[in-house]
C-alpha cells in the first residue's frame, strides 16, 4: 500500500497554496463581515484553472481525477478560505459528463473550463421535500415540444452569481410511479437569462455564514429537449452519480477546515501564558487538540480511498459517506477545541475562529445531513431495515 501522494499532486498542493496565501485573514474577515461574494477570489481560481479541474482536457478542462479535486479542495479550506463560493461547478460535473449530450458538453464545458461562465447553482431542495428528494414538487410539464416549468426551491445556493443551473423537478405525478425514484428529471437552465425573462425570483435567505443561499420562485419557465440533461424521469440516478462526488469533496472541505482549526489552536496553545506558563503545556487544552488532529487524519485516509476508489470506476458509495460522516465530525470537534483553546478570543472576529466554527458547522447539515449518511450505512451497506 502507497499512501504517497503523487508528485502531481504535491505540485496541484503547492501551487493552490501559493494561490490562496494572496487572499489572508483579512480578506476573508472582510468579505464575512459584510456578507459579500469573494468575487476576485473565485475569478482568481477560475484563470488559474483549478474550478475546471474535472472538466476533460478534450473540453479545455484540467482533465483531472477526484483525487487531485479532493487537494485542490482541501488546500482551499486549509488556507481559511471557503471553498463553498464555488464548488458547485466540480460538484454537479459528474451529472453533466456522465449524462450530458455531446452537444451540451461542447456548448457549455469550454466556456466553463475558461472561466467565462459559470456553473455554481444546484436546485434541489424544497420546503416540503427536505431530505427526502423524491417528494419535490417542482413540476416540469410537457406542452408541445417544450417543458413548462413551475415550483419553489430552497437553500439554492450561489443563484446570485451563476449563469447556469441545473435544476431538479418532477416530469411524471408522484402517485403515478410504481418506482418512486424516477418521474424526476435534469435540467440545465440558463439562470440569468430565466430571472432577466422574470421566469425566476431569486430571495437572498439570510444564515449564519456567508453563503449567499437563496429561495427560488419558478414561474412558467420553458425549457426545450435541448436543456433536458440524461433521460426524462431518471434525474434522480442521474444525480447520485454526482453524489460520491459530493460527498469526497465535502469531506475534503471538513479536512481542510480540521487542519486550519488544528493548526491556529496548536500556535495559540502554544504562545499563550497564563499561570505562568503555556496554556498547552495543562492536558486539558492540549489533548482535545491532538485527539481532532488523529481524527482529522483517520477521515482523510477514508477520504483518499473513496477518492481513489472513484477514480478507478470502483463502487465507492460506502467509502465517500463514510468520510463525509468522519470528516465533518472530525473537523466540528477540531472547531470546539479550538474554540475552547482561544477562551474568550475565540468569539473576537479580529481571530478568525468564530468565522470558521460557523462555516464549518454547515457541513455536518448539508449537502446531507449525517443521519441520512448513517441511515445510508445502516441500509445500503449493512443490510438493517430501511429507517428513511
Ligand atoms: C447554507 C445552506 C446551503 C445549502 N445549499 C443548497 C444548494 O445549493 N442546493 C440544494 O439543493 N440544497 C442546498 N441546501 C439544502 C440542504 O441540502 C438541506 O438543508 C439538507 O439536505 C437537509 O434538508 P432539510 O433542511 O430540509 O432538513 P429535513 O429533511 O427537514 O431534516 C431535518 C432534520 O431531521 C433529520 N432527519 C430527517 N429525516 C430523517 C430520518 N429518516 N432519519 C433520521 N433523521 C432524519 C435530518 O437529519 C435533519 O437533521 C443548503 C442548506 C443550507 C443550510
Amino acid at each position: 500500500m502507497d499512501f504517497s501522494p503523487s508528485e502531481d499532486q504535491e505540485a496541484i498542493r503547492s501551487a493552490v497554496r501559493q494561490l490562496c496565501a494572496g487572499f489572508g485573514d483579512e480578506y476573508w474577515r472582510e468579505i464575512d463581515r459584510k456578507g459579500e461574494y469573494p468575487e476576485r477570489f473565485v475569478r482568481a481560481l477560475s484563470e488559474a484553472g483549478w474550478l475546471a479541474a474535472l472538466i476533460p482536457s478534450a473540453y479545455g478542462g484540467g482533465g483531472l481525477g477526484v483525487s487531485e479535486a479532493a487537494v485542490i479542495i482541501e488546500e482551499i479550506n486549509r488556507s481559511g478560505a471557503n471553498a463553498a463560493a464555488a464548488h458547485a461547478q466540480m460538484y454537479t460535473m459528474g451529472t453533466l459528463l456522465r449524462h450530458g449530450s455531446e452537444e451540451q458538453k461542447r456548448r457549455y464545458l469550454p466556456p466553463l473550463a475558461k472561466g467565462d461562465l459559470r456553473l455554481q447553482a444546484f436546485g434541489v431542495t424544497e420546503p416540503e421535500a427536505g431530505s427526502e428528494t423524491t417528494r419535490i414538487k417542482t413540476t416540469a410539464v410537457k406542452r408541445g415540444d417544450r417543458y413548462v416549468i413551475n415550483g419553489k426551491k430552497v437553500f439554492i445556493s450561489r443563484a446570485q452569481h451563476s449563469d447556469l443551473m441545473l435544476l431538479l423537478a418532477r416530469t411524471t405525478p408522484y402517485d403515478e410511479l410504481d418506482d418512486k425514484t424516477r418521474g424526476l428529471s435534469v435540467f440545465l437552465i440558463d439562470l440569468k437569462r430565466a430571472v432577466k425573462d422574470g421566469r425566476i425570483r431569486i430571495r437572498p435567505i439570510d444564515t449564519m455564514l456567508n453563503h449567499h443561499t437563496t429561495e427560488l420562485f419558478i414561474e412558467e419557465l420553458e425549457a426545450t429537449a435541448a436543456d433536458l440533461v440524461g433521460q426524462e424521469g431518471m434525474g434522480f440516478r442521474q444525480i447520485l452519480d454526482s453524489w460520491n462526488v459530493e460527498r469526497i469533496l465535502i469531506a475534503s472541505e471538513a479536512i481542510g477546515d480540521g487542519r486550519w482549526f488544528v493548526d491556529r489552536a496548536t500556535r495559540y496553545a502554544t504562545a499563550r501564558v497564563v499561570f505562568g506558563k503555556a496554556i498547552g503545556e495543562n492536558q486539558g487544552v492540549q489533548f482535545p487538540i491532538a485527539a481532532a488532529y488523529a481524527r482529522i487524519e483517520a477521515a482523510s485516509l477514508v477520504r483518499d480511498k473513496a477518492a481513489w476508489l472513484f477514480d478507478r470506476d470502483k463502487p465507492c458509495g460506502a467509502e465517500a459517506n463514510m468520510a463525509k460522516l468522519l470528516a465533518s465530525q472530525a473537523s466540528w470537534d477540531a472547531a470546539n477545541a479550538a474554540m475552547d483553546t482561544y477562551g474568550g478570543y475565540g468569539f473576537a472576529a479580529e481571530y478568525d475562529i468564530e468565522r470558521k466554527f460557523r462555516e464549518t458547522r454547515l457541513l455536518v447539515v448539508a449537502p446531507i445531513s449525517n443521519n441520512l449518511v448513517l441511515a445510508y450505512l445502516g441500509h445500503n451497506v449493512l443490510g438493517m431495515p430501511r429507517s428513511y
